[in-house]
């Protein structure tokens, strides 16, 4: 009886030293897959990651959710993708009345591309007034996105920041080693053209040397109109554009019709961690990009 109680009480002190060690973690709710990913490289087994956009959803339109307000309630930081990007953000902050939580805008110290000169009107669909906000898909810009996660990390624990600063100098050693290896893929994307389905592209194509020649959507986040589905075939045709790129999220019935008309090839390019299976690191994510459209380019 006495060893029965002894592993009882063994069981329960086992029990209390994992909850407390996970109390103690610092808990961080990133707005995308990407900024959780890099979150988790710089905070390891300090952290405790949750993410509300998941990798295949299109983090323009997330709808906001109390369950997403009780996971800020319990968080220690916030990430945010700014730029105008995930907007549902703030009200899903507001909501959770979490006064502690430190608030991220992971664009900060980003230049962005795109900045309109002019005043967008609701003509114009998701234009954003600060400039383009897929800027996490140039490796160039992790450096910054890093530095802004890191800021907040050590500002909520800064007993702990020499290990943060650790696991960002291996993290971002790991990366320049996948870096190094895409200077050959740069080689090979330089001066191919493609079709987007939509505007999420000026930051890789910056890094890698590629362009966007022409989008399904005719502005960003509006549905397009026939005539422009017919000028975006004619286009097509006349510059033999190889390839058409929609999001795993996207209409998939106009790309196949474009690339029936046209012979070009459609295919998925996923914009964030997770977005197809295969691209669980941002690493990962960026090679499998660099790769489809190299392997459809070539192929058609
Ligand atoms: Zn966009």
């Amino acid at each position: 009886m006495r060893r029965i109680i002894l592993i009882f009480i063994l069981a329960i002190a086992c029990v209390l030293a994992a909850s407390s060690a996970h109390a103690d973690k610092t808990r961080i709710v990133a707005a995308t897959s990407d900024l959780g990913y890099f979150a988790s490289q710089i905070g390891g087994e300090l952290v405790e990651v949750d993410v509300i956009a998941s990798g295949n959803r299109d983090v323009h339109y997330i709808e906001v959710l109390p369950s997403y307000m009780l996971k800020v309630r319990r968080a220690h930081v916030y990430l945010k993708v700014g730029l105008e990007l995930d907007l549902w953000s703030q009200p899903i902050i507001d909501g959770s009345r979490n006064g502690g939580l430190k608030v991220i805008d992971c664009s900060e110290g980003i230049a962005p591309l795109e900045v309109p000169t002019f005043k967008a009107d609701a003509r114009y669909g998701d234009l954003h007034q600060f400039g383009n906000p897929h800027y996490w898909l140039s490796p160039d810009n992790v450096p910054a996105i890093c530095n802004n996660i890191i800021g907040a990390l050590i500002h909520v624990d800064p007993a702990n920041a020499a290990r943060y600063e650790a696991n960002r100098e291996a993290y971002l050693a790991r990366l320049n080693s996948r870096i190094a290896e895409w200077e050959t893929l740069k080689r090979e994307l330089s001066g191919i053209g493609f079709v987007a389905y939509h505007n999420s592209w000026p930051y890789f194509c910056q890094y890698f040397g590629c362009h966007v020649v022409d989008f399904v959507e005719e502005f960003a986040g509006v549905a397009p109109s026939p005539s422009h589905v017919a000028h975006l075939i004619e286009h097509i045709k006349i510059d033999n554009i190889p390839v058409v790129a929609s999001q795993p999220f996207h209409d998939k019935r106009l790309p196949k019709l474009v690339s029936e008309k046209t012979g070009c090839r459609a295919i998925i390019l996923p914009t964030s961690v997770g977005g197809v299976p295969g691209t669980e690191t941002y690493e990962d994510l960026i090679d499998f990009i660099t790769k489809s459209l190299i392997e459809a380019a070539k192929g058609a």
